[in-house]
């Protein structure tokens, strides 16, 4: 099976190797730009959006409803207004549009995009506007946004790096993108061990494997080729939900959560605690 897999990337078509797989999805790495995606994910845009567009709201939407998102929206909005104050502000993946109504009541000009139409209907009525049912690729407003925030949307997208390239054609020179999505090195080098030690039915359905697993190195390439500077990369605070129902045993929180950190302690030696080592990371970059 691995011998069929085409073994360029699709970003940087530098040559890349099986990496891991896991049920039905195989997982290919860069060796020159990092990145690892799903083999096959480029070139299903239309299932991927289908799903985004009709199936989303009804797996994922429960973790959104939940008022535990709001102590992340709010040190994203405080984050960003250390750099910017209020001005015109695109969400990408909206979702309900939670994140846009806490920026709105700060004083933000708010704007929206989402590609499911069940959420982007619940968005306008909890936010009293319109917002962009789509993608940003289909955008062809000239938003002239000082931000554009992507939480936890990236790794969803057909190609993460047009993403990048298409906001940052939406954004006034000096405009801060925000972006926070999985650390891909954690949550791949967490399934490998598993592998390893076949531990996988503990713990594959503990991580988090979309379109892409984008790594610390890959954010700061596509950043950089796409005309931003000034990159600052955190661990991003948890957001405290569980979207997959998956932390309801105790037991196995427990242990999932032992078997995290100690992973994270081994990492941190070994890198010289040079390593970002969050489940979830979030960056800030400028347009140039
Ligand atoms: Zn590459």
């Amino acid at each position: 099976m691995k011998d069929h897999i085409p073994a360029r990337c699709p970003y940087c078509h530098g040559k890349a190797r099986y990496y891991f797989g896991i049920r039905s999805s195989i997982y290919n790495h860069c060796l020159e730009c990092d990145l690892i995606y799903r083999v096959n994910a480029q070139g299903s845009d239309v299932k991927v959006r289908k799903y985004y567009e009709e199936s989303y709201y009804d797996q994922y939407t429960t973790d959104q409803e939940g008022g535990h998102r709001q102590c992340l929206n709010s040190h994203i909005l405080d984050l960003i207004e250390t750099r910017k104050r209020t001005g015109r502000i695109l969400d990408v993946g909206m979702g309900l549009g939670f994140f846009l109504n806490d920026a709105q009541k700060r004083g933000w000009q708010i704007y929206g995009i989402e590609p499911s139409k069940k959420s982007s209907e619940m968005a306008m009525e909890l936010l009293g506007k319109k917002v962009f049912t789509g993608t940003l690729k289909e955008y062809k407003e000239n938003g002239n946004f000082d931000v554009i925030t992507f939480i936890n949307a990236l790794d969803h997208s057909v190609e993460p790096w047009r993403e990048i390239e298409y906001a940052r054609s939406q954004m006034k020179p000096q405009g801060l993108i925000y972006l926070r999505f999985p650390n891909g090195l954690i949550h791949t080098l967490i399934y490998r061990l598993a592998l390893k030690f076949k531990m996988t039915n503990l713990i594959s359905k503990y991580l988090v494997f979309h379109e892409y697993c984008i790594t610390v190195k890959y954010i700061k390439k596509i950043l950089k080729d796409f005309g931003f500077e000034g990159i600052e990369i955190a661990n991003s605070r948890p957001s405290g939900g569980d979207p997959h129902k998956l932390f309801q045993n105790e037991f196995y929180t427990r242990s999932i959560k032992k078997i995290m950190y100690a992973i994270n302690s081994i990492v941190y030696i070994l890198s010289i605690k040079k390593i970002i080592l969050g489940v979830s990371i979030e960056i800030i970059a400028f347009k140039k």
